[in-house]
């Protein structure tokens, strides 16, 4: 279990005020669990981790795994990285050329100062390898492994010294797009089989949901919200997650009052009264930014059943793309446009009519004044 509690930390700059990268920073992985910082470029996710690592000094916090303190503010603790015994693999990974792959793997344990024996050596290497796939290359040159397999060699040297937290840095971002899918069901199966505790590091949702069992999203130094990647893309808390964490369709609006029938908030629109379901305490009155998926925006070229407890509006094709499994349209609706992404059975010509229906429970509300998810 990895436990960081309202961690800080600053960079001083030659001029102005200190940078601070990190900003009360608080989050706990069970152990064996797949974690990820997530957000956009300067939100403080490497800086959180470097100081997991030890390799930035924090001005305050506590930092704690299975219950060693490696960090603590309080009672001046600060372990440095090479006693951590934790295993990172950075961006830009090095292989060590003139070296076989094995003598990679094996590296960080000929230099460990109670050297294990050469067959525990070999054992343990063979082992890891196998475990990133690359025991049959064992002999070869590092340096003639394609990318995606020196990306795996540096993650077997990290697994190799059986660290306690695994620390990833956007080990992917050097890795061309289809190697990066076939290496995150890699990087998965990896993490799952070893059971290692896992801290990565990533700016791509799409990645982040894919691997994570949670995930925090940052935003200006700052946790924003923790949950598991369901939650997060399906309850966003606010319009800063809603947003970075997938498209959206933002829809400001004013809130009309509960409907006594379908017990749902009726918020008044450009697009029209849109029924949403919340257990927000909200006002007549009071203004919400309602937040739809584009796979939650359904088209179709004939009538939905009129049904008064769903929203279903008409609209015009604006602009219409094909992309193979899907469809993505651009869809007029009053006085608003809503991206749609649909089955790629509909057939919209640009400037064709077209029927919307958005489902109440696919409608997120978020307050709109204090940016807070309300319900
Ligand atoms: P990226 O995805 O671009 O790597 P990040 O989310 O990992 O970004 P950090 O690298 O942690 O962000 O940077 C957080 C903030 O701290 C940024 O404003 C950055 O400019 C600043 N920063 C990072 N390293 C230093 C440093 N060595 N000195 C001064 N400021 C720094």
């Amino acid at each position: 279990m990895l436990s960081v509690r309202l961690l800080n930390t600053e960079y001083k700059t030659q001029k102005g005020p200190a940078v601070r990268a990190a900003q009360d920073v608080s989050f706990e992985v069970p152990k064996g669990k797949f974690f990820t910082l997530l957000g956009p470029s300067g939100c403080g996710k490497t800086t959180t981790l470097r100081s997991i690592a030890g390799l930035e000094r924090p001005t305050s916090g506590d930092i704690e795994v299975s219950g060693r303190v490696v960090y603590s503010s309080r009672n001046g603790v600060f372990v440095p990285p090479n006693k951590r015994n934790f295993g990172m693999v950075f961006q830009s990974y090095a292989i060590w050329p003139h070296m076989t792959v094995f003598a990679n793997a094996a590296f960080p344990l000929e230099v460990r100062k109670n050297r294990p024996s050469k067959q525990q050596i070999r054992d343990k290497v063979m082992s890891v390898l196998s475990a990133v796939a690359l025991d049959h290359l064992a002999d070869r040159d590092a340096t003639k492994l394609s990318g995606g397999q020196q990306q795996r060699l540096a993650l077997a040297r990290a697994l190799v010294m059986e660290p306690e937290l695994l620390l990833l840095d956007e080990p992917l971002s050097n890795l061309d797009a289809k190697l990066r899918d076939r290496m995150r069901f890699e990087l998965k199966r990896i993490q799952r089989d070893n059971g290692i505790t896992t801290i990565y590091v990533t700016h791509d949702q799409g990645e982040a949901l894919a691997l994570s069992h949670e995930i925090a999203v940052m935003n200006e130094g700052k946790v924003v919200q923790i949950g598991p990647p369901r939650d997060i893309y399906d309850r966003p808390k606010t319009k800063f997650v809603a947003d970075f964490i997938g498209t959206t369709n933002f829809i400001e609006g004013q809130v009309q009052g509960r409907d006594d029938s379908t017990q749902r908030w009726r918020i008044h629109t450009a697009i029209g009264d849109i029924l949403v379901k919340s257990d927000a305490p909200f006002s007549a009155g009071s203004k919400a930014a309602i937040s739809i998926r584009p796979e939650d925006v359904e088209l179709s070229e004939r009538p939905f059943t009129a049904d008064a407890a769903s929203n279903v509006f008409g609209g015009t094709a604006d602009t219409t793309v094909f992309l193979g499994d899907f469809v993505d349209v651009q869809v007029k609706v009053g006085q608003a446009m809503l991206q749609s992404r649909s089955h790629p059975s509909l057939r919209a010509s640009d400037g064709a009519a077209l029927h919307v229906r958005i489902d109440p429970e696919k409608c997120i509300a978020i307050a709109d004044d204090s940016g807070v998810r309300a319900g």
